[in-house]
Formats: structure tokens, C-alpha cells, sequence
């Protein structure tokens, strides 16, 4: 099978990395990808959210696959897109439709989701410019923190934490009269503020039948201590050590299970990965988002523990036979630590040389083994300028390694980090700092 990923960061090399291990997969193509995609596969330089170039880079390759990393095409609708086309429709393409990428795309759209199908979720309303003034009132008698969601997809930023009254009131106007995030957060989902330990529950479902993949937590402040500003991701760790078997019981009664009901039930075509970003609070999972793909930086732990064919499953899912199909997962720990480019996630420098100094250290170059031990390199941001591997982004390398413990996993991470350099290179020294003495 000749199968098609698209996007150029960590998670698309960690699917390179799994896809690559498969027999069905007999050539494999990435775009755009980036310098450590292009080890596994051919790099094609398109832009992913042109679907006609998408559409002519199937045809001239003879693809039969295509799995969409990240969100911007499923929102777009990029699987209606080939499934209305007599030349695309026999590709196998990793969905959701349209309509189910709104679980992402419109906060609006998951909140009024979630209530009809009673899923555990922070109470809420919804305002934009025709009921402003209700709006201004509920938040006026909200208790703090107040929590102010963009409807639309934000680069991640459409979230605002609000600790007063006169702050959530300035974001709002911002957002409802000044567009701060564009017409996309034009409407915003005014939300009690949940106190708890977050965690991610990932999910490959065929619309009726869904096969649970390992869960995992991800690091999102840029420093130690879980300080400083947001970013995509400094870290994840898998497995998570309060998902206990009867936590995930509950997460598979009330809200798992209820989610791809709904979406039956709607009539909803839903052939792809969910991510449920949950928080346990009081022992109860509940609801902060859904995603309607895999995570990044949580992919590059997800992947090595899962000891599944992916690209079977991912056949199996087309077939909407996932009911047959066991998940297998590694015991192991595993752990990924994210290198970013100085700066960054403010403004931060693109193409600087990078050296990876772990490819010459024989005691470093390890690889994840049958036991599922040792580590890998993927890349998130880099690019090969004049046969030199260069930063492209903000996010340069996520470290993922897998040991029996945890701690020995975060310390042969770190080895290898030791190992890479460039100038500015930060990575976070304590992911997974709760769960480890
Ligand atoms: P989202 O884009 O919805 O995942 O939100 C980004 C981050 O904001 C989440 O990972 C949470 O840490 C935080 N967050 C979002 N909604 C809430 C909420 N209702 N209560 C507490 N934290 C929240």
C-alpha cells in the first residue's frame, strides 16, 4: 500500500516511524514532512490545506492511504473532499467528516454536543454579538476563575483564564467587538473554570466501534513547574499513572461510549482518531475538549507503547470492523521531551544549524527494541537546507524513549538531548517531575 501523511511535525514523524514498521505499507510519502520524515519516505513540498494539490500528489503517486495529522484540513473538510471525488473516494483517508471535525472546530458545536448526550462537561453558555449585553451580565455574576473559549480553531491561543471580573470582561469585548481571534472567536463559550489533574484518552473509532489507544499526559508551559507561557507541547508521558482501570471505566461509560453514540446518532461520518482532552476532578473524568486528531506531543508516546499493526487498523477502520480488533500496548513507560528553538513560544529564529551529536555516540543511538526499551529521535521543526539538517520551527525534536520505569525513561531521554545541539536549544528537565521521586 502507498499511503500519504500529511503535516511536518513530531507526530507525523512518529507516524512515519509506526507506519514504516508495517508490511500492508509498501511506499510511503509525507507532505511537506521535514528532514526526519524524509529518512523514512519521500517529502513532497505541497501546502496540505490545498486539496487539489493534495488531490494531484494522490494521483501521480497512486496513493491508497492517507492519514491527516493535524487539525486545519479535517476543518476544512479534506475527507468530503475525497470522498465526493470519483478519483479519491477508493483512498482509505483518516477522517472525520466535516461535520465531525466541529467537534474540534467549534467549541460552540462540542459544548451543545455534549449536553444533549449528557457527557460530563464545565456548565456554560454561549454569547456573540446578538446577546452581548446577556453576556456582559453572566459574566458580571460568574464566579472566578472565568473561563472564555473562541468558538472557532485558534492556533491553540483561543483559551483565556480569567482570575477577575474586569479582565474576562476586557477579553470578551476583545474578542466579541475587536475580533482578537478573528471571526472564528467572534462567538465565545463563557465556561466554569474546573479545578483537577488533566490527562489524554485517545480513541480510534469507524463511527460505530472504537479500539482504545494507549492514554497519555502532555506539559504545556514553556517552564519547570509548570510555569510561564502555553506552548503546542514540552513533553508527554504514557502511561499515566491515576488513569487506574477503574477511572478508565468510568471514562469509557460517560463519555467515551455516549460520544460515538452521539455521533451515530447524528448521523455523522466518523472514521478517524478522537482525543479527549479530560480532567479528573473528584475522581469523575470530565470533558475540557475534544480533538478530532491524534495529539502532538502525545503521539511520540501514544505510538511506541501501541504494539498494533497501525496501518491494519487503520483498514480495519475502513471496514468499520474495529469490533474484531484487540489493542495491544507495551507495559512500559514511556516519555517524550520536546526541544524548542530559544525564544520560543515568542518570537524565536528559524534555520539554525543543528548537530546531532548522539548519531556518532554508539552508546546513544539506540533504537526501541522488542522489549520495548530504548529511545528515539523525532523531528518536529527541522528542514535540510544545502545538505544541512536547520530548525524550522519552534518545536525542533521531541526525545521519546520507553524503559520499565519512568525514571529511567526520562533519564535516557535526557542522554540523548544532551547529544543534540543548536543554538538556543531550551527542553523542560522535569516532565513527568509528579510521578517520578
Ligand atoms: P482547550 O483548548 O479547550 O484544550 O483549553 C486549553 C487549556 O485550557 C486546557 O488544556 C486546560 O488546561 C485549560 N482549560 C480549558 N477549559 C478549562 C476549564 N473549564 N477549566 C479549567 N481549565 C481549562
Amino acid at each position: 500500500m502507498k499511503i500519504l501523511i500529511l503535516g511536518s511535525g513530531g507526530r507525523e514523524h512518529a507516524f512515519c516511524w509506526k507506519i514504516s514498521q508495517s508490511e500492508l505499507c509498501s511506499q510511503l510519502f509525507i507532505a511537506p514532512g521535514n528532514a526526519g520524515t524524509a529518512t523514512f519516505g519521500q517529502n513532497i513540498e505541497i501546502n496540505i490545506n490545498d486539496f487539489t494539490a493534495v488531490k494531484e500528489a494522490c494521483i501521480l503517486n497512486n496513493i491508497n492511504m492517507v492519514v491527516v495529522g493535524p487539525e486545519e484540513p479535517l476543518v476544512n473538510g479534506i475527507y468530503d473532499f475525497f470522498k465526493n471525488d470519483e478519483q479519491l473516494k477508493e483512498i482509505i483517508i483518516t477522517g472525520p467528516s466535516k461535520a465531525g471535525a466541529q467537534l474540534e472546530g467549534s467549541k460552540a458545536f462540542a459544548k451543545s454536543f455534549m449536553q444533549k448526550y449528557q457527557i460530563p462537561t464545565a456548565k456554560y453558555k454561549e454569547f456573540d454579538s446578538s446577546n452581548f449585553t446577556e453576556g456582559l451580565r453572566y459574566i458580571q455574576d460568574h464566579p472566578l476563575p472565568i473561563v472564555l473559549k473562541a468558538d472557532g480553531l485558534a492556533a491553540g491561543k483561543g483559551v483565556i483564564i480569567c482570575q477577575n471580573h474586569v479582565e474576562a470582561l476586557s477579553e470578551y469585548e476583545l474578542m466579541i467587538q475587536q475580533s482578537k481571534f478573528g471571526e472564528a472567536g467572534k462567538k465565545v463559550v463563557v465556561e466554569e473554570f474546573l479545578d483537577g489533574i488533566e490527562l489524554s484518552v485517545f480513541v480510534l473509532t469507524d463511527g460505530k466501534n472504537y479500539v482504545l489507544f494507549p492514554e497519555a499526559k502532555d506539559y504545556k508551559k514553556i517552564g519547570e513547574g509548570d510555569k510561564g507561557l502555553n506552548t503546542g507541547g514540552m513533553g508527554a508521558i504514557s502511561p499515566v499513572p491515576f488513569a487506574t482501570e477503574h477511572f478508565m471505566q468510568k471514562v469509557k461509560d460517560q463519555i467515551i461510549e455516549p460520544t460515538i453514540f452521539g455521533l451515530q446518532n447524528e448521523g455523522i461520518d466518523y472514521k478517524g482518531f478522537i482525543f479527549f482532552g479530560l480532567i479528573k476532578v473528584n475522581e469523575e473524568p470530565m470533558v475540557i475538549e475534544y480533538n478530532c486528531r491524534m495529539g502532538d506531543p502525545e503521539t511520540e508516546v501514544v505510538l511506541i507503547r501501541l504494539k498494533n499493526d497501525l496501518v491494519k487498523l487503520l483498514i480495519v477502520m475502513d471496514q468499520q470492523k474495529l469490533d474484531e480488533e484487540k489493542i495491544e500496548v507495551d507495559k512500559n513507560n514511556a516519555v517524550t521531551i520536546v526541544a524548542v528553538s530559544g525564544g520560543y513560544p515568542e518570537a524565536y529564529k528559524k534555520g539554525v544549524p543543528v548537530n546531532l551529536l548522539y548519531l556518532e555516540n554508539p552508546e546513544a543511538r539506540k533504537h526501541i527494541d522488542d522489549d520495548g526499551e530504548g529511545a528515539i529521535v523525532f523531528h518536529a521543526g527541522t528542514k535540510i537546507l544545502n545538505d544541512q539538517i536547520v530548525t524550522n520551527g519552534g518545536r525542533v525534536f521531541a526525545v521519546s524513549a520507553m524503559a520499565e520505569g519512568l525514571g529511567d525513561a526520562i533519564e535516557l531521554s535526557k542522554t540523548i538531548l544532551e547529544q543534540i545541539y543548536f543554538d538556543g536549544i531550551y527542553f523542560r528537565g522535569d516532565i513527568g517531575y509528579e510521578f517520578v521521586d
